[in-house]
């Protein structure tokens, strides 16, 4: 799905470090090393952004994030725009803004809680009247009760984006090599001396786990846990057409933005599928308090992917073939149900949707952990290991910034923020 990039065939014998997982948060990592002279081998199971980071919304946000995990949106958005310079191609970022609707007091309250509780740090979030909605996004047909926009966000191209940053870190010698996962890690005397892969071992220093929704399973094979379920988003595109914003646009039941192609990538926002697994029996109590507030958004169901996770091994042994082999690319049936649902609120909000020609649909599975925010630090257990995974739905906007404190905790630079909040042993 994204611009092809000419990778390697051979692994390389030894590296410094290994970084796994070709995802936008693997890559902007190995960029960043690639930029400071460090020898860097990035290794996919599949394609480079076969999963997350090819199929999201490619909305670049602060509004509504954890306090948090503000700072690292701020850097992302300042990365984000001197990307095409950096990468020498363009990805397809705009900083277009990023508006949420309200129809309810309810919702309207959670984005005045939310602009307090962020106020004092430079942002330029704004609460909204219906009156407002109505002057920035012409052609609307609800009578909202009120919204929040803010101008400095944006959105970029997931599949010019991953593409790109590859072929920059491969043009400043990183190697990257696809069809070609990591069955394990390599440990001496107690921290980690190498990877083995599925055609042979690489010798190195560091590793940087950047596996999506991998992660967990990876790290449980090697005695560490890291808490993240799986939730399931059905997306489509529309064919180029005239709209009424080049604004992201949120309500409580649909979402949309517009593509470089033209089109608008659109989704139903307030579902979320979750497809049950023994990982929902196993951890699923510590979601408890996030899945009491968002309940009504969450579908459950039962059956095929329960099956198929249960054939798949959570323990193997160190060169035996592993279940990331079993399963190249993470290809979730779409939901059409949800997404003929995104586009009838659509079009009772904005009519201009009713010309809408849906050219593709898609469905991607999303790494979530019980507070939302992602997991970037070291893993005590495993000496050697850095991990960068469970971003929760939100890890593109964050992608580049994310890539780069990754590195800064390997090569023990000076963080590019605090990166105390993504600790993993707060989980
Ligand atoms: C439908 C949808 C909509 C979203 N919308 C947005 C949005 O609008 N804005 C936003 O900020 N975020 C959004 N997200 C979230 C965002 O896409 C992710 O947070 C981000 O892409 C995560 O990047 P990643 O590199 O961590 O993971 P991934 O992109 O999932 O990459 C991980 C890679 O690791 C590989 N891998 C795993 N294990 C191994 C192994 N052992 N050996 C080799 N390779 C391995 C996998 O094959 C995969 O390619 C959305 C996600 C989805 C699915």
């Amino acid at each position: 799905m994204i611009v092809p990039v000419q990778t390697s065939l051979d692994i390389p014998a030894a590296t410094s470090v290994v970084v796994i997982g070709g995802g936008i948060v693997g890559l902007t990592a190995a960029l960043n090393l690639a930029e400071r002279g460090i020898p860097v081998a990035v290794l996919e199971k599949g394609h480079l952004a076969g999963e997350q980071s090819s199929r999201n919304l490619g909305w670049v946000r602060k509004t509504g994030r954890h306090i948090s995990d503000l700072p690292l949106s701020v850097e992302s958005d300042r990365l984000w725009a001197g990307m095409p310079e950096r990468v020498g191609a363009d990805v397809g970022y705009r900083k277009a803004g990023i508006m949420y609707v309200a129809r309810t007091k309810a919702e309207m309250e959670k984005h005045e809680n939310w602009i307090g509780s962020a106020g004092g740090r430079a942002l330029d979030s704004r609460l909204l009247g219906a009156g407002e909605i109505d002057r920035l996004v012409p052609g609307g047909a609800e009578r909202w009760f009120g919204g929040i926009h803010t101008p400095s966000d944006g959105r970029a191209e997931p599949t010019l984006a991953s593409g790109a940053i590859a072929a920059a870190a491969i043009a400043k010698g990183a190697v990257i090599v696809e069809n070609c996962a990591v069955r394990s890690l390599v440990m001496s005397a107690g921290r980690v001396t190498g990877v083995m892969t599925e055609r042979g071992e690489i010798r190195c220093e560091h590793v940087l786990l950047a596996g999506g929704i991998w992660s967990r399973r990876f790290l449980g094979n090697h005695g560490a846990a890291l808490p993240t379920l799986p939730l399931v988003a059905s997306v489509f595109r529309t064919a180029a057409m005239e709209g009424p914003t080049e604004m992201a646009v949120g309500a409580a039941d649909f979402s949309f933005r517009k593509r470089a192609d033209g089109g608008y990538t659109i989704t139903q926002r307030g579902a979320l599928f979750a497809p049950l697994m023994l990982d929902h029996l196993l951890i699923g109590h510590r979601y408890l308090p996030v899945l009491k507030a968002e309940w009504k958004n969450v579908r459950l169901s039962f059956g095929r992917d329960f099956l198929r996770d249960l054939s798949m091994p959570r323990r193997w042994q160190g060169g035996a073939r592993s279940p990331m082999e079993q399963l190249r690319m993470m290809d979730p049936p779409v939901n059409h149900g949800l997404n003929a649902e995104a586009l009838r609120n659509l079009c009772k909000a904005w009519p201009v949707f009713n010309k809408a020609e849906i050219k593709q649909s898609w469905a991607g599975m999303i790494d979530v952990t019980p507070d939302s925010n992602p997991v970037i630090s070291p893993v005590a257990k495993l000496p050697g290991l850095t991990l960068a995974s469970g971003f929760s739905g939100h890890g593109f906007g964050t992608g580049p910034a994310a890539g780069q404190l990754a590195a800064d905790l390997i090569t023990g630079s000076t963080p590019i923020v605090d990166p105390s909040p993504y600790r993993l042993d707060r989980l």
